[in-house]
């Protein structure tokens, strides 16, 4: 194991309340292959707060947050081929895997039983993962990403989760075919990011939701073709049998049987939304006229770099609130609340320290 000693900073929760407050953590040195990043952006993604609040029943406390990545490389292991210092790179929801598996060979490490997410995991050497609210971190450049040169660092640091969340499913399960109608349900972090990949790959984009004041942002400056209100019967009358597949990001529990309604025959509703208690699924919902629920978690490493060059190529970037460190708990309540368009960035780069700093004195 290697030595731990590169002091490092972090926002970390203590217990369930969420309360992010500033911690000092160790990282290890840089190994063989491994990339060490200065940490400028990390975006807030709704895992960091069911995590926080140990929601899934699964957290290690102390947590520190974070999995939209986005930095600079300050030094690599002598192995390392892809990267060098300088480079601008990001690094998503897993930082390792067993990477020999059957899924780690075919690229898949996300679904690799091996996987080492990037905080609340218990790493093959045996400590617990950090993650990315804090000012740097150490992983293995198998799990690193390289920005494009033209991808902002801010805009494109939630791409490392909501991007490849969203992407990877449309991809796989076909809903990424130029004409096909797709359903965007809830447009939060993932949401937004869904519409405008969905728009990329040339397909048609409602959004499906239940905050009316999203409405003309959604049509007007996400690009979306329309916006079906979830609470009103006609709007959704209106839509039944009309979608070939839903991208379901909706982080709350909320009754399902209604909106596979809006699927074709044969169509499908793939989640990636993760609320806290079971989803109820009425069989005749599922079963009349042939329609699929399938679930997807996050994408691969390899279709991690993919949907970031292609984002950069079709302009896809997140719409974010830049925030300093010393916001985090505000803005995680106004995430509870569905209070962001759309996505929180915190400036770690400007703003970690400072913070840390005054919490010390
Ligand atoms: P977010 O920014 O909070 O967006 C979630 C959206 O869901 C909200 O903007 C809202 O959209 C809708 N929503 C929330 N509460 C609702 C309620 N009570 N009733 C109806 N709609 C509601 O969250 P996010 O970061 O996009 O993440 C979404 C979910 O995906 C979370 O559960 C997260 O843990 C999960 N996730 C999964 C993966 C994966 O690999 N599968 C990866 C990342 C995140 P409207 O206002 O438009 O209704
Ligand atoms: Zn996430
Ligand atoms: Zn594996």
């Amino acid at each position: 194991m290697a030595p731990t000693t590169a002091a490092n900073v972090g926002l970390a929760a203590r217990d369930a309340s969420g309360h992010l407050s500033p911690l000092t953590i160790a990282r290890r040195n840089t190994g063989d292959n491994d990339v060490a990043i200065k940490i400028m952006f990390c975006g807030i993604c709704h895992s960091d707060l069911h995590s926080i609040k140990n929601e899934w029943q699964n957290a290690i406390y102390p947590i520190i947050p974070g999995h939209e990545i986005a930095g600079v490389v300050t030094e690599v292991g002598k192995n390392v081929t892809k990267f060098k210092a300088g480079d601008k790179v990001g690094v998503g929801c897993m930082v390792n895997s067993c990477q020999s598996c059957e899924n780690c060979n075919q690229g898949f490490e996300n679904n690799c039983p091996g996987i080492i997410f990037t905080y609340n995991s218990v790493d093959r050497d045996g400590t617990v993962t950090y993650g990315g609210y804090s000012s740097m971190v150490v992983v293995h450049e198998r799990f690193v990403v390289r920005f494009p040169e033209a991808m902002p660092l801010d805009k494109g640091a939630p791409l490392l989760c909501a991007g490849i969340t969203v992407y990877s499913p449309m991809k796989y399960h076909g809903l990424n075919v130029p004409g096909m109608h797709v359903g965007v349900l809830g447009l939060g972090g993932l949401g937004h990011v869904a519409v405008k990949f969905g728009k990329a790959f040339g397909m048609k984009v409602t959004v499906i939701s239940s905050s009316p004041g999203k409405k003309q942002e959604a049509i007007e400056r996400l690009g979306a073709d329309a916006f079906v209100l979830s609470k009103n019967a006609k709007e959704m009358q209106a839509a039944l049998g009309t979608m070939d597949g839903i991208i379901n990001t909706v982080s709350a529990n909320i009754p399902v049987a209604p909106l596979l309604g809006l699927l074709k025959p044969n169509g499908k509703m793939i989640l990636v939304g993760l609320p806290e208690k079971p989803i109820e699924i009425p069989p005749f919902a599922l079963v009349s006229r042939n329609k699929t629920l399938a679930g997807s978690c996050i994408g691969g490493m390899a279709d991690t770099q993919e949907m970031i060059d292609m984002a950069a190529k079709h302009g896809v970037t997140a719409d974010i609130e830049v925030i300093g460190a010393d916001y985090v708990n505000a803005a995680m309540e106004r995430l509870a609340k569905a209070d962001v368009r759309y996505r929180f960035v915190i400036d770690i780069g400007n703003t970690l320290g400072d913070c840390a700093a005054a919490a010390s004195e």
